[in-house]
């Protein structure tokens, strides 16, 4: 998957840099590196099986692009390597479903497609995951597909204003005013109001946000924008060396130690509830930024006093095959059969204390897979275990 996105005003990131948000971050963010993350690999696994399934889709105009999405289950993503699994197939078909009922033959439409806004800035452009425009409703469809757990908002979205806006002055729509029909396919967000939001507004009415998506420009431009914290710092490269950021975590670490009302009145706990909460939103942002940063520096040699890195494991899974799992636990009486598959280690203990077994039989047959390495905070005890040769 090729994607496009701009350095100063990416639509993903109009979230932050416009409206009354903060301008500051372009400028802030501009030599900031997008590392990739497991999450980052996973979505961008998945984003490769949609785009495989719409393009088939496109391609033969009938519903078999599900089939062409399939066929990629367990392989290696090409361009980050992130195994295709069963979980990323289904929210594929998902979305590539909740698409392709609406776009008729007379749909202008176009995947992973790059659209940009010259009117806001000529470095006002990206990558659409999806678009078509209807001719007979006059209508711009956006979908976009996000992997994470976050649940976003689709109502004044501005990554998805961004594109519509991009999308009409890139396709020759901006005189047609369009109708939008602006979607967001979130399959692993369980707040339990499904994956697909849709918003449905006109391209007369985004244009407010549009006009602030140029204001935020031109102060880029006049060199009069200014940094300023709120919820939009969530990921934001720069948070590390921003002076917005550090204040507001500085200001909630004074917070915490100011004296609380013994009996306070129910106003004062709303208030005092609303400030603690956003304190407590700013910190959390706060130590995001600085453990990834932390993290970086440390996996690229250097030493942060009082941090490491630990590595992480995943669940135990057998490193032997089933049938010799399956032949032991005959051996000892244990059916460790699901009943043609192994039981897992946890199982397979389980099954063989209820013989009267000792679980200690099957310890050499399973090991937990690392699944990659985290901060964590050094006292000096793991050092001093080492040196004492004491078991960790
Ligand atoms: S951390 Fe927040 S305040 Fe600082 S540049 Fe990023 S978005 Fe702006």
């Amino acid at each position: 998957m090729i994607t496009e996105h701009s350095k100063l005003f990416g639509f993903s990131g109009a979230h932050r840099w416009s409206g009354d948000a903060c301008p500051g971050s372009v400028l802030m963010c501009l030599d900031e590196p997008n590392e990739d993350t497991e999450e980052s690999r996973e979505g961008d696994a998945a984003h490769w099986v949609c785009e495989v399934m719409l393009k088939a889709f496109l391609e033969r105009v009938d519903h078999s692009g599900v089939a062409a999405g399939e066929r990629l289950l367990g392989v290696a993503n090409p361009t980050n390597g992130a195994i295709v699994t069963e979980e990323m197939i289904e929210a594929a078909i998902g979305y590539h479903n909740s698409i392709v009922q609406n776009v008729t033959t007379k749909s202008q439409a176009a995947v992973e497609f790059r659209v940009a806004a010259p009117s806001i800035h000529a470095q006002a452009y990206g990558t659409a995951d999806f678009l078509y425009y209807q001719s007979e409703t006059n209508t711009l469809y956006v979908f976009d597909f996000k992997y994470g757990h976050k649940a976003l908002p689709i109502f004044r979205n501005k990554q998805l204003m961004g594109y519509a806006q991009a999308a009409c002055e890139t396709w020759g729509l901006t005189d047609l005013k369009p109708r939008l029909c602006l979607n967001l396919y979130m399959p692993r967000c369980f707040d339990g109001r499904g994956a697909l939001r849709t918003w449905n507004t006109s391209y007369d009415e985004i244009q407010y946000d549009v006009a602030q998506m140029r204001l935020a420009a031109q102060q880029y431009e006049d060199g009069t924008t200014k940094v300023c914290s709120g919820s939009w710092c969530y990921k934001c490269p720069a948070g590390y060396k921003c002076p917005a950021i550090r204040d507001a975590a500085g200001y909630a670490i004074d917070y915490s130690y100011s004296p609380v009302a013994a009996e306070p009145s129910n106003d004062h706990i709303a208030y005092e509830l609303d400030v603690a909460y956003k304190a407590a939103d700013r910190l959390k942002q706060r130590i995001d930024m600085l453990e990834t940063r932390a993290t970086h520096k440390i996996t690229h040699g250097e030493f942060i006093q009082g941090y490491r890195m630990d590595t992480t494991y995943g669940r135990d899974s057998w490193s032997v095959p089933a049938k010799t799992v399956i032949d032991i636990g005959n051996l000892y009486g244990a059916d460790l059969s699901k009943p043609d598959v192994a039981l897992t280690p946890n199982q397979a203990a389980a099954a063989l204390k209820k013989k009267g077994v000792d679980a200690a039989v099957i310890k050499p047959y399973y090991s937990k897979s690392k699944t990659g390495v985290k901060l964590v905070q050094d006292d000096g005890t793991r050092a001093k275990l080492i040196f004492s040769g004491e078991k960790q």
